[in-house]
């Protein structure tokens, strides 16, 4: 699953964003950031809390008061159909696969293609997402046993999301992308 664009690294997008003048694609020349919902506080993870983030939730005000950026909350996974709460998945080969076995990669894939289009309609270039998350995590996951072990790799939208070149973090990143805006 890929965008039209072809997949280049990270750092690779953001030289191409700088040099096409990308950095203030959002409305009103701030900067659209891509956010899992759960980290703003929104009662969207599988166990029907959140995973609310002061760092992120500081950020984003500020910025926001500033008019410098813009943020557009997503959850891939109630956007592909899924319900709240609902049975935890995780990533095991190409599949995503429910802890009693069930096989949901096609929402999740219909999440991801959702906040892809939601990414472009608001131009955004960056995204800061949910750690771990076998949708929004960046760089690691679970491994597919549901015992607490990680893997290498993203999630099924920061994944697309990367390959359409936004720069995605996690949250413990985040003030480290947003201090430089
Ligand atoms: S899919 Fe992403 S935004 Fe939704 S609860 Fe999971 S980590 Fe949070």
């Amino acid at each position: 699953m890929n965008c039209t664009t072809a997949s280049f690294p990270p750092h690779e997008a953001n030289k191409r964003n700088e040099e096409s003048g990308q950095q203030e694609r959002g409305g009103q020349g701030k900067t659209a950031i891509l956010v899992s919902a759960c980290l703003l506080g929104e009662k969207c993870k599988y166990s029907g809390g959140s995973n609310r983030n002061e760092t992120v939730i500081l950020w984003k005000n500020k910025l926001e008061q500033a008019g410098k950026a813009e943020f557009i909350p997503i959850c891939p996974e109630v956007m592909g159909g899924l319900p709240t709460p609902r049975v935890p998945a995780e990533i095991r080969g190409e599949k995503v696969i429910t802890r009693d076995g069930r096989d949901v990669t096609a929402e999740y894939e219909a999440g991801a293609r959702k906040a892809l289009n939601l990414a472009e309609q608001h131009g955004c270039i960056y995204a800061v997402l949910k750690e771990r998350s076998p949708s929004c995590g960046v760089g690691a996951v679970y491994d597919g046993t549901f015992s607490g072990t990680l893997t290498a790799g993203d999630g099924v939208a920061a994944s697309l999301l990367k390959s359409c070149g936004i720069t995605a973090v996690g949250e413990s990143q985040a003030q480290q992308l947003l201090e430089q805006l």
